[in-house]
């Protein structure tokens, strides 16, 4: 049996103990997509609001009038979720467990001690005059003060837009003059795999760039003491800002559909899109996907392995987890430092439950070979979850056997920047799950796949996934530019959300994303997704990673080009190349046969690390000269590499 065709039934004790099972799914989706105004009225009271809401939804697709609201007359703040309504209930429970790069550093705090962090934050940046509505930028490494940075903001109702910090000077540059941002928030330095990111120098260098006008402040959080430039009229210290600050502060009363924040999406097919995240909807959802995709239960302990630059690490590292009272673990480091084992390390260091990672930090792990995970035991995990690409259903099973130790259920958990939560995703007491497939939708959540004209097919298909219905974490706009919002995903196809992914449905009505509708690849007139093909190569041996793209050919329209990274131990040859496109007629078909094979040390990703396929696209065309926007690259000297050794055809 391929691993396709697997299935792992949901377990009789997760069916029994799991927040959903079976028949509370059906009936609650039922009811979630017929009566949406009952279902969300009712969900929406699991946070606290200051002034309740009356009306639920609305919402509207059309594209000559996008307005998403929901919970509009009600009035909540996110940071009061996330901290004040915790503190007579579970005041000493550990709220964050910090990890530093280096094994030796640890940290815990309580909710209580969370609170008065975020409050006295707060004080500071009212003295430096911040207001609601106004945006604050974060560049910052992973420690605890980013989430207090993003609390506090959000206590006083200032909308935080959080730039990666592994963003070059430039990217800050645009991300600011976007936001006209008066306040910048940083570190002196980032510590990553035992290196030092230079976090304010790049900020210093950003502020140079003459179309940088609104910049008045710039905090500084000390975390490794390294040399810094000081700029006296502009530049302070966290600490000294909050040295006389009082331990208390108000939470603004914000409407529903104020804003807060604005965050970039991770760039795969173009320049970002920096999407404006509401109040009411998004915590709603945030929360409510996170107690019930991650089953997760007081006394977890909750790792997600994202960065708080990425809306995964916005969702679910910080506003999903404190608004439900999880102890949610901050991870500074990289899995690779001291060693390969360290994800393992921080799972027996810390006793984590459930743990959340993308389908790249595995196939790395996979790519080590056996005993990679050392001898960790990992005996405390009870479920795991991925997001970013789709996972290839041979680094699914080595997740579950390797990580997992064969007994935690796999959330592949399909979203985006946009959604603000997830959408399509097993539940763990609820779903049967198939190696590669997101499984189903979560409550509210009305997918649908259409053709190019953007008829709506029907039963087991293939087509363009959009959605038909708003749902309560929705992205509202673009910032700064709704037009580009409503062109972007509503105008495809008229009153739906388009996703840019293409997707298959199968019998029994589970999703398969086959990857970005731009990437599809048509050889003779068949179309193809590019994860099934890299799914296909993935599972051979000798492959640690592959991306899939179409290049101009003579005769077939387009010819299928494959860039491969090796695993430890395997090296390019003519040979394995003939191997490789032997096993991926036999795993496909002859129609999928690879035309040309590159073997690869690297392939470019986003920072977020996903494959940029559109790179890839533009040198198995020979196009090298103009490459798009490439400001989201991870590591640029891969490019180099792999146009040096194109492989000729
Ligand atoms: P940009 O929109 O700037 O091109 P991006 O789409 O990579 O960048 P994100 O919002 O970070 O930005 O990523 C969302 C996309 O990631 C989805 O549209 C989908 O293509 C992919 N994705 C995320 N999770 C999954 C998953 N579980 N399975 C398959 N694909 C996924
Ligand atoms: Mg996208």
């Amino acid at each position: 049996m391929s691993e396709q065709q697997k299935v792992y039934p949901v377990t009789p004790e997760l069916a029994e103990n799991a927040w959903i099972n079976k028949e509370k799914y059906l009936a609650m989706y039922k009811e979630s997509v017929e009566s949406p105004e009952t279902f969300w009225g009712e969900q929406g009271k699991r946070i606290d609001w200051f002034k309740p809401y009356t009306k639920v939804k609305n919402t509207s697709f059309d594209p000559h009038n996008v307005d998403i609201r929901w919970f509009e007359d009600g009035t909540l703040n996110a940071s009061y979720n996330c901290l004040d309504r915790h503190l007579e209930t579970r005041g000493d429970q550990v709220a964050i467990i910090w990890e530093g790069d280096n094994p030796a550093e640890d940290k815990k705090i309580t909710y209580r001690e969370l609170y008065h962090d975020v409050c006295r934050f707060a004080n500071g940046l009212k003295k430096l005059g911040v207001k609601k509505g106004e945006v604050v930028t974060l560049y910052m490494p992973m420690v605890p003060e980013a989430a207090v940075a993003m609390l506090a903001c959000a206590r006083l109702g200032a909308v935080h837009s959080v730039v990666f910090g592994g963003f070059s000077p430039d990217a800050i540059a645009s991300r600011v003059v976007g936001s006209d941002s008066r306040v910048i928030i940083t570190a002196d330095e980032g510590l990553r795999g035992g290196k030092h990111v230079p976090l304010k120098e790049n900020v210093d260098e950003g502020l140079t760039n003459p179309a940088v006008k609104t910049v008045e402040h710039v905090i500084v959080l000390k975390r490794t003491g390294g040399d810094i430039a000081w700029h006296d009229h502009r530049d302070v210290w966290w600490h000294d800002l909050i040295a006389d600050c009082a331990d208390e502060c108000p939470a603004e009363a914000m409407a529903s559909e104020d804003p807060l924040f604005i965050l970039f999406t991770s760039g795969s097919t173009g320049a970002p899109k920096g999407l404006k995240h509401t109040t009411g909807g998004y915590m709603v959802y945030a929360s409510m996907t996170h107690q019930y995709i991650f089953d997760y239960k007081p006394g977890d302990v909750y790792w997600c392995t994202a960065d708080v630059g990425w809306v995964t690490g916005h969702s679910y590292i910080v506003y999903g987890p404190l608004a439900n009272g999880a102890t949610t673990l901050m991870f500074e480091g990289v899995p690779s430092y001291p060693s390969h084992s360290r994800f393992g390390d921080v799972i027996d260091k810390h006793g984590v439950t459930i743990f959340y990672t993308a389908p790249t930090a595995v196939r790395a792990l996979m790519a080590q070979g056996e005993g990679v995970m050392g001898d960790t035991k990992r005996t405390s995990l009870r479920l795991l979850g991925s997001v970013g690409e789709p996972i290839n259903p041979e680094a699914w099973q080595w997740y579950y056997d390797k990580i997992g130790n064969g007994k935690c259920p796999i959330v592949d958990t399909w979203w985006q920047t946009e959604t603000g939560g997830i959408l399509i995703a097993p539940l763990p007491g609820a779903t049967d799950l198939k190696p590669g497939s997101a499984t189903l939708p979560f409550f509210g959540v009305q997918p649908a796949l259409v053709d190019a004209e953007g008829n709506i097919l029907e039963g087991e298909t293939e087509g363009n996934l959009v959605l038909l219905d708003s749902w309560p974490g929705q992205g509202r706009s673009i910032w700064g530019d709704h037009e580009r919002f409503v062109q972007t995903y509503f105008t495809t196809y008229k009153g739906m959300y388009f996703t840019g992914d293409g997707c298959r449905r199968d019998a029994d009505g589970f999703y398969w994303i086959t990857g970005r509708v731009d990437d599809v690849i048509n050889v003779s007139g068949h179309r193809m997704g590019t994860a099934e093909v890299e799914s296909a190569l993935v599972a051979h041996a000798s492959v640690a990673e592959a991306a899939v793209v179409g290049y101009p050919h003579d005769i077939k329209g387009q010819g299928i080009y494959v860039y491969v990274t090796l695993a430890e131990g395997f090296e390019p040859s003519d040979d394995l190349r003939k191997e490789l496109v032997k096993w991926v007629r036999k795993e496909i078909g002859p129609i999928a046969s690879p035309d040309v094979i590159q073997f690869s040390p690297g392939l470019p990703k986003t920072r977020s690390g996903k494959i940029m396929r559109r790179i890839l696209r533009k040198i198995a065309a020979n196009e090298t000269e103009g490459l798009g926007d490439t400001s989201t690259l991870a590591d640029p000297s891969v490019v180099d590499d792999l146009i040096a050794n194109r492989a000729v055809k």
